[in-house]
C-alpha cells in the first residue's frame, strides 16, 4: 500500500502551561480533500506551522511519502498561512507571478498560470489592481491563488474559508476539489466552521486540545457513529408533545423543528419513534439520519471529557 502523503506522528508542542499539541497523530492519504477541523485554540495552526518548519515541535515526527521532509519537498507544497502574507500595495497579477517564480516557475509559466487562476476565480479583469483595492473575499481568493499558482502536489491551507460568504465557500471548495480530481493532489485545510465545510471534505481529522479525537472518511465516521438523529416537526411547531424521558435527548429546537439524539444500538426502529409522536401531535415532517459532522464532533468531545473525568 502507498505511504500516506503526509503523516504527523505523536507531535507535542508546549507554550508554557498550554499544550498546543499533545500527541497529535494524523495520516493524510494522497488525493484527499482533508478537513483538519477543531474549535478555536485546538492546535490546527501549530500543527500546520510544524509541517513547514516554522515552529519546532518538542517531540514527534513529520513524514512525507513515508520519509523525512526537507526544504526541497516544502517548495513543492502550497501554503496558505493564517497570517495572510500578501503585499497590499502590489498589483494582483504581479504578485501571483512573484509567488510562482519563488516556487521555481519560469516567468512565462508563472504569468500563464497566474492569469489562468485569476480567470478561474472570477477575477480576470483585476490583474492590474492593487491587492488592497479588492474586497476581503476577493483578497482571500488571491491568497488561495498565490498558494496554488505552482500547482503544488500537497496544499496546506489554514482557514481558507474564513470570512467568505456561502458562495465564496462553494466556489473555492469547487476549485480545490478540482485540483484533487484532476491532478491527484492532496488538500489539507483547517476550519472551525464544521457545518460550513461538511460537504467539502471527504476525509476528516478532528483535533481537540492538541489531540485527534476523530479521524477517517466522513461517510465511515457517520455510519460507525453510535448515535442517530431523529428530527420532528409538528403542525403546531411546539415542543409540548415531547415525552419527559426524551427531553434530555433534544440537541436543537429551530422554530419547532426538534432534533434529538438516540443510541444507534439496541435496534432502534424509526417507525416506533414516529408512532409515539403521532399519538401525541400531528407530524408534518420527520427524519432519521446519522449525525452531521458538528454533531459527531460534539458527541465525541463530550465522550472525551467524560473519559478524562473518570
Ligand atoms: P484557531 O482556530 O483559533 O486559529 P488553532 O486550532 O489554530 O486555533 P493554535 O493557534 O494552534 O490553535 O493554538 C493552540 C494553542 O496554543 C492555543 O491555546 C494558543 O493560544 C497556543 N499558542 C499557539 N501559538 C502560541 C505562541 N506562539 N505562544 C503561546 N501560545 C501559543
Amino acid at each position: 500500500m502507498d505511504a500516506p502523503h503526509l503523516e504527523l506522528i505523536d507531535l507535542h508542542k508546549r507554550y508554557g502551561d498550554v499544550a498546543a499539541l499533545d500527541g497529535c497523530t494524523v495520516e493524510v492519504p494522497r488525493g484527499s480533500m482533508f478537513g483538519f477541523l477543531g474549535p478555536n485554540g485546538a492546535g490546527k495552526t501549530t500543527a500546520m506551522r510544524a509541517v513547514f518548519g516554522l515552529i519546532q515541535p518538542d517531540s514527534g515526527k513529520i513524514r512525507y511519502l513515508g520519509r523525512g521532509i526537507d526544504n526541497n519537498d516544502r517548495l513543492r507544497f502550497g501554503y496558505m498561512p493564517e497570517q495572510r502574507g500578501l503585499y497590499p500595495k502590489m498589483g494582483v497579477l504581479k504578485q501571483l507571478v512573484y509567488f510562482g517564480r519563488m516556487h521555481g516557475l519560469t516567468k512565462g509559466a508563472a504569468t500563464e498560470a497566474s492569469s489562468r487562476w485569476l480567470e478561474r476565480l472570477g477575477l480576470a479583469g483585476r490583474g492590474a489592481d492593487k491587492l488592497e483595492t479588492l474586497s476581503h473575499g476577493n483578497q482571500q481568493r488571491i491568497q488561495l491563488a498565490a498558494a496554488l499558482v505552482h500547482e503544488p502536489e500537497l496544499m496546506i491551507l489554514d482557514e481558507p474559508f474564513s470570512g467568505l460568504d456561502p458562495l465564496g465557500v462553494r466556489d473555492l471548495g469547487a476549485a480545490l476539489k478540482q485540483q484533487v480530481r484532476d491532478r491527484n493532489a492532496t488538500v489539507v485545510f483547517s476550519s472551525h466552521q464544521l457545518d460550513l465545510v461538511e460537504d467539502i471534505c471527504d476525509q476528516v481529522a478532528v483535533i481537540h486540545q492538541g489531540r485527534i479525537i476523530l479521524e477517517g472518511s466522513l461517510a465511515e465516521l457517520q455510519a460507525d457513529s453510535p448515535i442517530r438523529m431523529f428530527e420532528i416537526e409538528t403542525a403546531d411547531r411546539s415542543a409540548d408533545w415531547l415525552p419527559d424521558e426524551w427531553r434530555q435527548r433534544v440537541t436543537s429546537n429551530t422554530r419547532g423543528r426538534i432534533r434529538m439524539q438516540f443510541p444507534a444500538a439496541n435496534g432502534i426502529d424509526p417507525d416506533d419513534l414516529l408512532d409515539r409522536v403521532r399519538s401525541r401531535a400531528e407530524v408534518v415532517a420527520f427524519g432519521f439520519e446519522p449525525p452531521s459532522l458538528s454533531e459527531l464532533f460534539l458527541s465525541t468531545v463530550e465522550a472525551d471529557q467524560v473519559d478524562q473525568r473518570l
